[in-house]
């Protein structure tokens, strides 16, 4: 893709990859890309960027793209290349035929992290006013459903409470389930400036809690000052122990806890976490972590100055993920540190546009802007924008959408960029589900895993070919603008459109723009938001409207959103997937730089030459209890699957504890990880499956 020619132009657009959401200038030569270089005025990224946004996009010219669609009768027919008319006509024929048959609420649509706001809004508005249920559903379900979730309960707002910049700001970081350096690596650079104290100013200091030892506890003049090693599946039960700490210890920020939260909830908190059964010594064994180091963390956190929480999908790809993000913001309610610059509770988004999806609607229960579908008054406001009739129940969750498949009753699937085949767990219930429906459609770059299961493909466009909008984890609004025609004729919102019209909804957008000033009369937070206004800012953090009209960086100033913040309640439960004899060890999963997710588009990029396969991390100890050495083949049996990968003898991982990534579809982490998922939203648990692992000959 890149030629080495000279440039004749430029444009500003937005990395495609992660939830930093990187502000690139692309270097051009009439329509044919010469080099990515990262934008100095990035609001993000100030200048910087990762080996992923500046060279890993060569997939978008792969010869693997596919730019005709296609159908077939039955998975097992060979794909037929047919006409972007006969396509849309095939899909909303056997979609219609199929709510014909099996009712209204028998199809569905999932939407995508990678795709623009203004795409993921059309999915929602299709399936809502077209298909006339509320069974859309968004890839943000597998990972940070629980953030928005556990942070509606306690602040009132689904969304980080800070910006970027604010890192610069702390005394105290805490990084809690997430690896930034590997998964948010400009960031990542930013956090380490302040660890280094390269302004001068005293370093930050620096907790860590994950099972595994990740790199920015010991990094070049960076060493933590705890790393909590606690077991997978523990994370509530350590925060409420650091929270014990607080309470117990007079750590309390009295004085905001009484002009900022609600008294009573604060009180019954208060003397939750204060029983003994919460302290570091109680939870000692179930832990792993030394009482005396979770002691000293609290008292750090509390007293250090600003404390900033960093979280990721360590915190919430668990049985208890929404419990763990609610216990996180009750640690910074209870300490005061909310609502100021250095601060806060901050969700590092996997995808690049994760907030953005949620934001839009693409929740089964939520209309744009997390409004319930069963509020009528928004429903109303919906309903005479779109000249339509609303239901008023929320639709299926993903596995729900599975089991209902599975028992008949879910026939037809829309799935704009999303890769369910391999990236949701328990493939093979994910794949007898998908054989189970009449007509799934997979509009993607690439013929994926799903796509296997598929009987329509409609090719996709990547980000160069398309203008919109991304949304990045610090609720940054930033325009991603087209520099090359769809490679397949059509960006993925007109893809959406044309299937809307030929289901019998109308729409009649002409570009991404009108599509955005109609989320804007629709959104209370996105008032101020349009194509206009970002291109004169540079980018936007919403909210934005009449009392922000250029945005807001930090959240909570004055008030929470939700008026008072709201300590919840968070009793520990220790997770149904158990060690045994049969399956002694316990399988966590993670991210290296060079790959991203499923894999799909790095590689097919030249990161694959550093990294070109998912390896098994595991303790010395354990590789010699079963005869296993560095490189050997081993496999891995858990409840749900087995796989074979190679191994990595490594003292990264605890004893007892392995971990793996899930960039390449052979090796199948996703094969093995179970069912089980969060109780307040079915995100599933990625982080804790119980495995065995055996030396076994090469595959
Ligand atoms: Fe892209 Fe994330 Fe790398 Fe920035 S840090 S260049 S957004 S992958």
């Amino acid at each position: 893709l890149i030629t080495m020619g000279q440039a004749d132009h430029s444009v500003i657009t937005t990395c495609a990859y992660c939830g930093v959401g990187c502000s690139f200038r692309a270097e051009m030569q009439g329509d044919e890309l010469v080099r990515m270089v990262p934008n100095q005025d990035g609001h993000a990224n100030h200048g910087h960027s990762c080996v992923k946004g500046r060279f890993a996009i060569g997939y978008a010219t792969h010869p693997d793209r596919i730019t005709t669609p296609m159908i077939r009768e039955k998975i097992t027919d060979p794909w037929r290349v047919v006409s972007w008319e006969e396509a849309i006509a095939h899909t909303a024929r056997e979609f219609k035929r199929i709510q014909a048959e099996h009712g209204k609420f028998s199809i569905g649509g999932i939407t995508s992290s990678r795709c623009t706001n203004e795409e993921t809004y059309l999915v929602q508005k299709l399936v809502r006013a077209g298909f006339g249920n509320n069974n859309v559903d968004t890839c943000a379900r597998v990972c940070h459903s629980p953030t928005g979730y556990g942070l509606k309960q306690t602040l009132g707002e689904s969304a980080g409470t800070q910006d970027f910049d604010s890192v610069l700001h702390a005394d105290v970081i805490m990084v809690i389930g997430a690896n930034p350096t590997d998964g948010h690596p400009v960031f990542a650079s930013q956090m380490k400036r302040r660890l280094r104290g390269d302004d001068g100013r005293d370093p930050a200091r620096l907790i860590v809690i994950d099972p595994r030892r990740i790199d920015i506890i010991k990094t070049p003049h960076v060493q933590a000052d705890h790393h909590l090693k606690l077991r997978p599946g523990t994370n509530v039960a350590v925060l409420n122990a650091l929270a014990h700490v607080v309470v117990t210890e007079g750590l309390v920020d009295e004085a905001f806890v009484a002009a900022r939260c609600e008294p009573e909830a604060f009180d019954k908190w208060r003397a939750f976490v204060a029983d003994p059964a919460q302290s570091p010594e109680a939870m000692e064994t179930e832990l792993g972590v030394p009482a005396a180091e979770i002691r000293a963390a609290a008292r750090l956190y509390a007293t250090g100055g600003n404390g900033a929480i960093y979280y990721g999908l360590g915190v919430t790809e668990h049985s208890q993920g929404s419990t763990a993000v609610m216990a996180i913001a009750n640690l910074a309610m209870a300490t005061g540190n909310l609502g100021r610059r250095g601060v806060g509770v901050n969700p590092l988004r996997g995808q690049n546009n994760v907030q953005g999806s949620c934001d839009m609607g693409s929740f089964p229960h939520e209309l744009p802007g997390y409004r319930h579908v069963s509020d009528a008054e928004v429903r109303g406001l919906f309903e005479r924008e779109w000249n339509v009739s609303l239901h008023d129940e929320p639709g299926l969750r993903i596995p729900n959408m599975f089991e209902a498949a599975l028992d008949g009753e879910f026939k037809g699937l829309y799935i704009e960029g999303e890769d369910i085949g391999q990236s949701d767990p328990n493939t093979r219930h994910v794949t007898a589900a998908l054989s189970a429906m009449e007509c799934v459609v997979v509009q993607d770059l690439f013929l994926n895993e799903t796509a296997k299961y598929a009987h329509v493909f409609l090719p996709g466009s990547s980000f160069m070919e398309k203008d919109g909008t991304f949304t990045n984890a610090e609720r940054r609004i930033s325009r991603v603008r087209r520099i090359m025609a769809p490679k397949a004729g059509y960006a993925d919102w007109e893809i959406t459109q044309l299937l809307s019209n030929a289901m019998g909804y109308p729409m009649h957008y002409t570009h991404p723009s009108q599509i955005m000033d109609e989320i804007a009369r629709l959104t209370p937070t996105f008032t101020g938001v349009s194509f206009d206004r970002i291109d004169e800012l540079g980018s936007i953090q919403w909210p934005c409207n009449e009392t922000h009209p250029d945005g807001t960086p930090t959240m909570h100033v004055d008030e929470f959103v939700r008026g008072k913040g709201k300590f919840m309640l968070t009793g520990y439960v220790p997770t149904r997937e158990k060690v045994n004899g049969r399956f002694p060890l316990l399988l966590t999963t993670g991210r290296i730089l060079s790959q991203y997710n499923v894999g799909a588009q790095t590689r097919r990029t030249p990161n694959s030459t550093w990294h070109d396969e998912d390896r098994l991390e595991i303790h010395p100890h354990d590789a010699e209890e079963r005869g296993i050495a560095h490189d050997d083949w081993v496999g891995v049996e858990s409840r749900a699957g087995d796989t074979v990968l190679r191994a990595r003898i490594t003292d990264r991982v605890q004893p007892g504890v392995i971990y793996t990534t899930f960039h390449f579809p052979g090796s199948g982490a996703n094969v093995i990880t179970t069912d089980n998922s969060d109780w307040a939203t079915n995100c599933p648990e990625y982080k804790v499956t119980a495995v065995q692992v055996t030396r076994v000959t090469q595959p």
